[in-house]
């Protein structure tokens, strides 16, 4: 099947900023695909342009076989957008605003048919303003489906909200996954890229710098594991350095860290050494590289960059 979004050397300036620079990537179909980065990295930026709301400066850029800068009208009549919930006017209801953006299309879903499917028909009827945080994003993604879309499109879903609201709009995003939609979305939230999506790319200073499935990127940027040890006596740092594989030893107040990419002999020399001068184990922590590793060790420094000489 062909991938339902192409995006293939974007670029996008504001005037001396570049916002988005030779960014590539493509999503399949059925696929969730997450865009990752701190702010003012391009995520908004590469999204809008994608969407059709910001025109790029160069690149190609295609969603269901559509090339949204040569046919604007006919690729975004098939792409859904979770809009931020704040550029709803506050005395709207639900069905009235699922009722609105339908008539802007020719064959749009029922709002009774999504105002059961995003469980909001006690509150059809009620002010956007008097809905809680879960559920006015519910009405966004509602709100997305109206044009029957081959790509869903999410801006930070999830910002905003409470554990709980976040928890049931994951089940949301999922359940679309499930139902055989495309989903592209942006997040800071690390938990939830790491949950929800199928391949993540990460963007700092306005390019990607890796793309994979999340478990991928953690083993492939790191085999490293962290180890901490609290022991009684602690053990000398000479005495740690010698052990093979040890790298970036630190020891304080009876608390040593190092890592390894070398974790099995490392912790057999260990286990001899402790042994060899008696000491007690309080605590012994061995950690793999989690996305939050990888996330940081990518993006650290490198988000203001984007003034710079290539
Ligand atoms: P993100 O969504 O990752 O936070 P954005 O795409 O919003 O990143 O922003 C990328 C860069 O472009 C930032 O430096 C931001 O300040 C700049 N930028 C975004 N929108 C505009 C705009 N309308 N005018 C000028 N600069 C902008």
């Amino acid at each position: 099947m062909p991938p339902t979004v192409v995006v293939r050397h974007l670029s996008k300036r504001y005037g001396a900023t570049e916002a988005v620079r030779d960014v590539s990537f493509a999503v399949g179909a059925g696929e969730i695909f997450g865009l990752l980065g701190p702010n003012g990295a391009g995520k908004t930026t590469t999204l809008e342009c994608l969407t059709g709301l910001r025109d790029a400066d160069t690149g190609e850029l295609e969603v269901c076989g559509l090339d949204v800068r040569r046919q604007p009208l006919a690729a975004k009549a098939r792409i859904g957008v979770a809009l931020q919930t704040s550029s709803l006017p506050a005395k709207i209801t639900p069905r009235e605003a699922l009722r609105l953006f339908g008539s802007f299309y020719g064959n749009p879903v029922a709002p009774a048919a999504l105002l059961e499917r995003f469980a909001l028909v006690d509150k059809a009827d009620a002010y956007f303003d008097t809905l809680s945080g879960g559920q006015q994003q519910r009405l966004s993604l509602a709100l997305a489906f109206v044009n029957r879309p081959g790509l869903v499109v999410l801006d930070e879903p999830t910002s905003g909200l409470d554990p709980s609201a976040r928890r049931e709009l994951h089940g949301e995003i999922a359940r679309m996954k499930q139902d055989g939609h495309t989903v592209l979305l942006s997040t800071h939230d690390l938990a939830e890229a790491e949950v929800l999506c199928d391949r993540i790319a990460i963007l700092v200073g306005g390019r990607i710098v890796v793309v994979g499935p999340p478990r991928e990127l953690i083993a492939r940027s790191s085999a490293r594991q962290t180890v901490t040890l609290v022991s009684a006596p602690p053990l000398g740092r000479e005495l740690l350095a010698q052990l093979p594989g040890v790298e970036d030893l630190h020891c304080a107040e009876g608390t040593a860290r190092f890592s390894t990419a070398q974790a099995p002999a490392t912790l057999a020399a260990l286990t001899a050494l402790l042994q060899a001068q008696q000491a007690e184990v309080i605590d012994l922590q061995v950690r793999k590289a989690s996305l939050e590793d990888v996330y940081l060790g990518l993006t650290q420094g490198g988000a203001d960059d984007r003034s710079k000489p290539a």
